[in-house]
């Protein structure tokens, strides 16, 4: 009696689950027109990839909490088409910026007094980080015409190449400039880590927790629903569970 009560229990948390990992990666997606064919195509062979793990167990008589798996297989998917679609947009967009520099060098040749162009070049070579030919043009556009807002692109440029060789670093805590031989800030004494890689897991922190979380808190997750029914009398417990997936459905739903 108790194991039927359990295992209906343990079926009903990673269902739970991935229903709110079919929302959150397949209709919320849909909704928002944030998902091409080909994407919920994969999505939905992947789910029934994630259904037959979690069945597997119970027609082959197998542990069946080696269905808690049927749970990594989505956010994995996810993470893998995030992964190529950030590189073949940044291909595109390299292409892209080939083609304008082009366009506006041919613009150059033929008008040499073109402010826009030299602007124009000076931004694509500072999107680049390439800030050496960016203030050069910069300078150019601003000899034709001296303009406020060319100034203040050249003083920006100056500023990033005094960073990127290293004469200044700016404080992530209190955007003070710092000279780059001191470790440590002036201002709010942060010391610098000097590492791109970190920066990087910085930036791109939150979509990693997204796409972790199911991972590594999932399993916990079901533990926890199983372990309260166990120690509380389940009305108690019950209440908790609605209240839990109300907070939980709430939270995606606002995300
Ligand atoms: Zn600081």
């Amino acid at each position: 009696m108790f194991e039927g009560f359990f295992l209906g229990l343990w079926l009903g948390g990673v269902l739970i689950i991935l229903g709110i990992e079919f929302y959150y990666y397949v209709v919320a997606r849909y909704i928002e027109k944030d998902l091409t064919t080909l994407e919920a195509t994969i999505f939905i062979f992947f789910l029934l990839v994630s259904i037959t793990i979690l069945i597997f167990p119970f027609r082959y008589n197998k542990n069946i909490f080696l269905g808690i798996f049927s749970i990594v297989p989505l956010p994995l998917v996810d993470l893998i088409i995030r992964s190529v679609v950030n590189v073949k947009e940044k291909t595109q967009q390299r292409v892209d910026e080939k083609k304008q520099l082009q366009n506006w060098l041919y613009t150059i040749e033929k008008q040499p007094e073109n402010v826009n162009a030299y602007v124009a070049i000076g931004d694509i070579y500072f999107h680049r980080n390439e800030f050496e030919k960016a203030l050069d043009f910069y300078q150019r556009a601003q000899k034709i015409m001296d303009m406020p807002y060319i100034m203040e692109k050249i003083k920006i440029t100056e500023k990033e190449l005094k960073i990127k060789n290293k004469i200044i670093w700016v404080c992530p805590e209190c955007s003070f400039d710092n000279p780059g031989d001191i470790v440590k800030c002036n201002v709010c004494g942060y010391t610098k880590i000097d590492k791109g890689l970190f920066r990087d897991i910085k930036y791109q922190k939150k979509d990693l927790i997204k796409g972790l979380l199911f991972i590594l808190l999932a399993p916990l997750g079901v533990i926890f629903f199983i372990a309260l029914y166990v120690v509380m009398p389940p009305y108690l417990a019950l209440v908790i569970t609605i209240l839990i997936i109300y907070l939980t459905i709430r939270f995606f739903l606002t995300y």
